[in-house]
């Protein structure tokens, strides 16, 4: 079961793919609470929101597509052709990231492997939503590369939580393109400085499309993840590779920051970063979470 946000004649709306069909979740749960005797149903349009209310599990919402209200009303919920794909969280408040969490990606950067999870933010500015371009501005002549990242969407607040229960503070599972303005990040980095700019252009953080409910996942630790340029193979792992599990990053990371519902965590890259330049076509798969594509336009 995949979740996605979605705009459709101006009006922004909750998508659910079940495998057979994709259902306008937000009508299914208003036409639940009436059948529930709300007089008052409250319009869940944003994923934000589902994941707030703590309802983004593949329990409630198969709980809410079964109710007898809703399925009299199946047809009128099927979702028509022709909405635009949303970022599927538009505004979260953190996005943090992993550095060298892969061997391969250690070995191809000619880096140290870190003693302890190594994270830096992304700025939530940089959001692109699945099938928007990525924008190189007209200025920037050096470098860019792809990350193809497993990230994780917090459900539930997160302050100093232990390995053993990290996993109950995550709300679902989607991916993320890391793009990185690779020469200036070096360049940054040989100066002693904080390298948040390379990291936080405009539309550098592509995201979605969809969330995958974390307990319809069955092993995130062990997921297949690949990126195509124009088609061709540059990254292919698996998540099972990743230095430091997902459960020993939340862990990690909230004993520093409190972490919120809608905080992404990206977690790394693993090797085979690339150059991308315009007109290329980046998709990431990774395996039961679809295939986040963009493509790549440098501003003239
Ligand atoms: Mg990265």
């Amino acid at each position: 079961m995949k979740l996605f946000s979605f705009l459709q004649n101006d009006k922004p709306g909750i998508g659910v793919d079940t495998g057979d069909d994709l259902f306008n979740l937000t009508r299914a749960f208003d036409i639940y609470q009436k059948a529930q005797g709300s007089r008052q149903p409250v319009q869940v349009v944003f994923l934000q929101m589902l994941v707030e209310m703590g309802y983004c599990s593949g329990h409630t919402v198969t709980h809410i597509l079964s109710n007898s209200w809703v399925q009299a009303k199946l047809d009128s919920i099927r979702m028509e052709p022709g909405f635009s794909w949303e970022l599927p969280i538009a505004r979260p408040a953190n996005i943090i990231c992993l550095g060298r969490n892969y061997e391969g990606h250690i070995r191809e950067l000619s880096d140290r492997r870190p003693e302890e999870p190594l994270f830096f933010a992304k700025s939530p500015a940089a959001l692109a939503a699945h099938k928007q371009d990525i924008v190189i501005p007209a200025w920037l002549d050096t470098r860019v590369d792809h990350e193809a990242e497993l990230a994780v969407v917090i459900g539930r607040t997160a302050k100093q939580v232990s390995e053993e229960t990290a996993m109950e503070h995550v709300a679902g599972y989607t991916i993320v393109n890391d793009v990185t303005a690779r020469t200036m990040q070096q360049e940054d980095i040989a100066a002693g400085n904080p390298w948040y700019r390379s990291k936080s252009l405009d539309t550098f953080c592509p995201m979605g499309p969809y969330i995958v409910p974390a307990d319809t996942v069955n092993d995130p630790g062990n997921l297949a993840i690949t990126l195509t340029v124009n088609g061709e193979t540059r990254q292919q792992a698996r998540t099972s590779e990743l230095i430091f599990s997902i459960p020993k990053i939340i862990s990690y990371i909230s004993a520093y920051l409190t972490l919120q519902p809608g905080d992404i965590i990206s977690t790394g890259t693993p090797e085979g970063i690339s150059e991308i330049s315009d007109g290329d076509l980046i998709e990431i798969s990774i395996q039961g979470l679809g295939t986040l594509t963009n493509r790549v336009r440098k501003e003239r």
